[in-house]
C-alpha cells in the first residue's frame, strides 16, 4: 500500500423518487420499479471506480406496514434487476425507525452516510448525494458530500434553510452525468 493510496469516492442514492417509482409504503417486490436510464446510469457510475450505495428511510418498518424480510426481499428484486443489466450496488443502508423515534439514521440524520463512509473508506469531501427530497440534500451536505437534487418532473421544494444542493436535474441519469463531467 503507497501511501498516496487514494480512498473511496461514493455516491450515495436514495431509493424512492430518486431511483424508483415512488410507491408509497412499497410493501410487494412486485411494486417495485426502477425508473428507466437508471440500471445503465449506475453501471457507469461503477465504470467510473464510484461505489453506489442506497441510503433510505423505510418508516414502513416500524409503522408495520411490512417487515424488514419483506423489505429485503424488495431490495433483492432490485439487485437482481440492477445485475441483469450489469449494475453493481455495492451497499444497501435503511432507516427502519418512525419519525417519533428522533434517530439518528433516518435522513436528514447522518448516521447511516457515516457508517457507509466507514465500512466501505469513502472520502465524504469526494463523495455524491443524490435524492428527491430536501432531506436527502441536508443529509448529504451534513455528511460532507456533494449534493444533486433530482425533481423527476416534479417541482422544487419551497425555500427550506437546508436547501442548497449543488446542482438541480431532470433525471437520476442527468445527475450521474452531472458528476461525471465535475470531476
Ligand atoms: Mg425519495
Ligand atoms: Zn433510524
Amino acid at each position: 500500500m503507497s501511501l498516496m493510496e487514494k480512498r473511496n469516492r461514493a455516491v450515495f442514492i436514495d431509493r424512492d423518487g430518486t431511483i424508483a417509482r415512488d410507491v408509497p409504503y412499497c410493501s410487494r417486490p412486485e411494486d417495485f420499479e426502477m425508473f428507466a436510464g437508471v440500471p445503465e446510469a449506475i453501471r457507469t457510475l461503477n465504470r467510473n471506480g464510484f461505489k453506489v450505495v442506497v441510503i433510505t428511510n423505510q418508516s414502513g418498518v416500524a409503522r408495520g406496514y411490512f417487515t424488514e424480510e419483506t423489505l429485503g426481499r424488495i431490495h433483492d428484486k432490485m439487485l437482481a434487476d440492477l445485475q441483469r443489466e450489469g449494475a453493481r450496488i455495492d451497499g444497501i443502508y435503511y432507516c427502519p425507525h418512525h419519525p417519533d423515534e428522533n434517530c439518528e439514521c433516518r435522513k436528514p440524520g447522518t448516521a447511516l452516510l457515516r457508517l457507509a463512509g466507514r465500512d466501505l473508506d469513502i472520502d465524504m469531501g469526494r463523495s455524491y448525494m443524490i435524492g428527491d427530497m430536501v432531506q436527502d440534500i441536508e443529509a448529504g451536505r451534513a455528511a460532507g458530500c456533494r449534493t444533486i437534487f433530482v425533481t423527476n418532473g416534479g417541482k422544487l421544494p419551497a425555500s427550506s434553510r437546508g436547501f442548497a444542493p449543488d446542482a438541480v436535474t431532470g433525471t437520476f441519469s442527468e445527475a450521474v452525468n452531472w458528476i461525471l463531467e465535475e470531476r
